[in-house]
């Protein structure tokens, strides 16, 4: 059961209580004083009334006491007096408000009790109190007893019991509320949005706050559910931010890695790999779109010459050199790779046999002239190059490689320094 179901419970019912102990003592204590005043009253009734009754009958009066009696029965009716007696010593009935038990004698222990004591004596018994008393004058010459019913009392104690009653709903009804409009403002309202409030931020809304709560524990409270939230919030700002570092230097390594995979390490061309790869995907583009595609294969001259003379560390700063120049004037949309030890393969795009033997051409001058510029490399630098295209030597990216690498035997054969185009058998 929630919190709030378990005041609703609890506190009307402990005011419930509360005012019911309290109600009870009240009405029982009013009830003794209401008794005890009736008592009171009568019994002064009676001792007034047993002085006279004593001289009538120390006078031997019998009349006049008769007469003595029938008035104050007359008199006493409205308080609720049902029977009035005289005895003498033995019991026997010397005046009666009803005239026929004169001279009956009466035994019950009461009115023995009565005849015994010397003074008043009372009881209750059922919805009657019975009251006697000694009548005295001089000498005791008689006993008074009288019964009288208690209905009238007992409905002025009911009116009373009912107005305790409607008091205590009243002030029932009265504190439960204030109980409960003071807890909700302070204990239930505040419980409510403070598990309102934790609930969004277990839900992840970590920018949720408790707002400003009375009382001094809830706002305690509220404070260091705040300050949690900021902390969660702060901390998980931070880590969202590491892993957008981290995600962004994979990234980075990745795009590394992957430039690393097609690039050749001494010449920083694409390498063997990435030629077959484009050479692949542009073969299949031509042949889509039916355009023309342009293959060269260069190979140095001689070159183990001038590891042999000049030594390995000077071959690879040649074929530095050479991917410079051959590099230079090719088009963007062509590729140049480094296709083996000191074979470089070129991809020329939308380009025909003949430009292709142009740019060959282009290219080879261009080797002889600046890669021996400045630089001795103890022998003239010169390339043989095959040349193949896309769709005149072959169909396929095999057939065309093959026929570029043909071009270029022969052109190895045929002297070097020169460029070769293929001739399909
Ligand atoms: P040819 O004109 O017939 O091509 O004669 P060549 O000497 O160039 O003969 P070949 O093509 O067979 O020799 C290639 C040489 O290239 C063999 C090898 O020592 C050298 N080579 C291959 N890769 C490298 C490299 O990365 N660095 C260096 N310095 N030399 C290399
Ligand atoms: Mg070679
Ligand atoms: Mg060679």
């Amino acid at each position: 059961m929630g919190i709030r179901g378990q005041l609703v419970l609890l506190v009307p019912g402990v005011v419930a209580i509360a005012l019911a102990v309290v109600a009870g003592v009240a009405v029982r204590q009013s009830n003794r004083d209401t008794l005890e005043e009736f008592k009171e009253l009568n019994l002064t009734a009676l001792e007034a009334l047993s002085v006279t009754i004593a001289t009538s009958v120390a006078q031997n009066d019998m009349a006049g006491l008769d007469t003595v009696v029938a008035h104050a029965t007359e008199r006493l009716k409205g308080r609720g007096l049902v029977e009035l007696a005289v005895l003498d010593d033995d019991g026997r009935v010397l005046a009666h408000s009803n005239p026929e038990r004169f001279n009956r004698v009466l035994q019950d222990p009461f009115t023995q009790q009565a005849i015994q004591m010397d003074g008043a004596v009372w009881a209750k018994e059922g919805s009657v109190l019975r009251l006697g008393t000694p009548a005295t004058s001089g000498i005791r010459w008689a006993t008074v007893t009288a019964r009288f019913s208690l209905a009238q009392m007992e409905s002025v104690v009911d009116e009373v019991l009912r107005r305790w009653a409607m008091g205590t709903v009243g002030l029932f009804l009265f504190i439960a509320g204030a109980l409960f409009f003071g807890l909700n403002r302070v204990v239930i309202r505040p419980v409510a949005v403070l598990e309102r409030t934790v609930q969004r931020m277990g839900e992840g809304h970590l920018t949720a706050r408790v707002p400003p709560l009375p009382g001094r524990e809830m706002r305690e409270l509220s404070e260091i559910v705040n300050r949690m939230a900021s902390a969660l919030q702060a901390e998980r700002e931070n880590l969202e931010h590491t892993v957008a570092d981290r995600t962004r230097e994979l990234s980075e390594a990745n795009a590394r890695l992957e430039r690393l995979a097609v690039t050749d390490g001494l010449t920083g061309l694409f390498n063997h790999r990435r030629f077959q790869e484009a050479l692949h995907s542009e073969l299949l583009r031509c042949q889509r779109h039916k355009r023309p595609l342009g293959v060269l294969m260069f190979d140095v001259d001689f070159f183990k010459k001038v590891n042999d003379t000049m030594g390995h560390p000077v071959g690879d700063e040649l074929l530095r050199r050479l991917a410079e120049v051959l590099s230079k004037d090719l088009r963007q949309t062509d590729l140049i790779a480094r296709y083996g030890g000191e074979e470089f393969a070129v991809l020329l795009p939308e380009t025909t046999k003949s430009e292709a033997l142009q740019v060959a051409e282009r290219m080879r001058e261009a080797v002889e002239q600046r890669v021996n510029e400045a630089t001795t490399w103890g022998q003239a630098i010169t390339v043989s190059v095959g040349v193949a295209t896309f769709p005149e030597d072959g169909e396929t990216a095999e057939v065309v490689l093959e026929a570029a690498d043909q071009a270029l035997y022969v052109a190895k054969r045929q002297g070097r320094n020169r460029v070769i185009g293929a001739r399909r058998a």
